[in-house]
């Protein structure tokens, strides 16, 4: 099997099993407890939080251990403009990108449902990019009260289209608006250096860069008024409530780790492959688009749509040929609905549903992309063939 699903999810990496191992078996204390294995577990996550710190370019208590992505997103949205809206009731707008993911544009949609904020999208062009002027804009309307919050993704997971954030934060800071961004799809492709990005908040999962399913942080900086979503015994300096998954936590600083330490090659190699590959499925398929941003992609992430085909159709014929990736439509499994981020960028509805997601792990080749390239023409041009 040739895996081009690596934007879905990645495998463990080895160092991040032996790392946790022990935090599994015999150091298996509650970081709470006050003796020496609660002492032990405490420590190993304090140390992960700081080499997780070190990653992000931020303080180690600006970051809260999360049970993945899709929390981290949940607990910077609601949590910041629940505690903004606290501190001052005409703040009750909210600002999402047309391309969020669910985890975000779901919290947005239980503030307006369950606490009446006005959610609005800032728009973008055909390639999935934010122009910063036009979030200016927003940001400056007269509407009736003030933005609470705003998000908009790092790097987008279906067509990989990579904003400049620290251009929008630029214009949220000069609004006075806490800035949060989804790095989920950025992390281990991109810098992920919270002063550069000029970010409030912003959340990375786990399993993208080889740690567990289950695991992620949120990072917000220091001063930020959150509330927090789960409550209970305080930990997490009371942003995040329950007992720490300390084994994990270990994981995913190890992964972090390695990942950014290998990150300049991977990016410089898996980016010639990419275009190498995209190049070869425009010409062996040559009804083809590449969906998404020529250059502001991520290195790892081709995506393209085959007019006349069914996506679904093309993923089923590619998977019985050895090739595992992914179409447009993932995160809404089992719906027929073309992907919301491919309707936001102004492609029509029946090319929609003809996306497909090519995504690359680091140790990708050369030879498994020509294969998939290959194989790709030859299952588009058999879909085609039978209608
Ligand atoms: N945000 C983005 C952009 C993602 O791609 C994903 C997962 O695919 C998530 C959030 C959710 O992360 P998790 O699976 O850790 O909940």
């Amino acid at each position: 099997m040739i895996f081009l699903d690596a934007a879905a999810t990645t495998p463990v990496r080895r160092e991040a099993i032996e790392a946790m191992f022990p935090y599994l078996t015999n150091q298996f204390g509650n970081p709470s407890s006050h003796h020496e294995l609660g002492e032990l577990a405490a420590t190993a996550l304090e140390r992960a939080r700081e080499q997780c710190a070190e990653v992000l370019g931020c303080h180690a208590e600006e970051l809260t251990f999360t049970s993945g992505g899709t929390e981290a997103d949940n607990l910077a949205l609601k949590g910041i403009a629940l505690a903004r809206r606290a501190a001052d009731p005409s703040l009750n707008r909210v600002l999402i990108s047309a391309i969020e993911h669910p985890a975000i544009v779901e919290s947005a949609d239980y503030l307006r449902r369950v606490h009446g904020f006005t959610v609005e999208t800032v728009p973008v062009d055909s390639t999935g990019l934010v122009d910063p002027a036009v979030f200016a804009g927003m940001l400056a309307d007269s509407a009736p009260g003030g933005v609470a919050v705003a998000s908009i993704m790092y790097a987008n997971n279906e067509v990989g289209t990579v904003q400049d954030i620290p251009a929008l934060a630029a214009a949220a800071a000069d609004a006075g608006v806490p800035l949060h961004s989804d790095a989920v799809q950025a992390a281990g492709w991109l810098s992920l250096d919270v002063g550069s990005l000029r970010v409030t908040a912003m959340s990375i999962s786990g399993h993208k860069v080889g740690a567990p399913k289950g695991v992620g942080l949120l990072f917000l900086k220091s001063g930020t008024l959150c509330e927090p979503l789960v409550h209970g015994g305080g930990q997490e300096r009371g942003t995040r409530s329950g007992t720490e998954n300390v084994a994990f936590a270990v994981a995913l600083a190890t992964a972090l780790r390695l990942a950014e330490a290998g990150r300049d090659d991977a990016v410089e190699r898996v980016t010639a492959l990419r275009e190498a590959y995209i190049g070869q499925v425009l010409t062996g398929v040559p009804s083809s688009r590449l969906t998404g941003h020529g250059t502001r992609r991520l290195p790892n992430v081709a995506s393209f749509v085959f007019p006349g085909t069914s996506g679904e159709s093309v993923l089923l014929e590619l998977e019985r040929r050895g090739i595992v990736c992914s179409s447009g439509s993932a995160c809404a499994a089992g719906s027929d609905e073309p992907s919301a981020v491919l309707s936001a960028m102004g492609v029509e509805r029946t090319v929609a549903q003809t996306a497909l997601r090519f995504s690359f792990g680091a140790g990708v080749t050369a030879a498994e992309l020509d294969t998939a390239a290959a194989e790709l023409a030859a299952a588009v041009a058999r879909m085609q063939r039978l209608g």
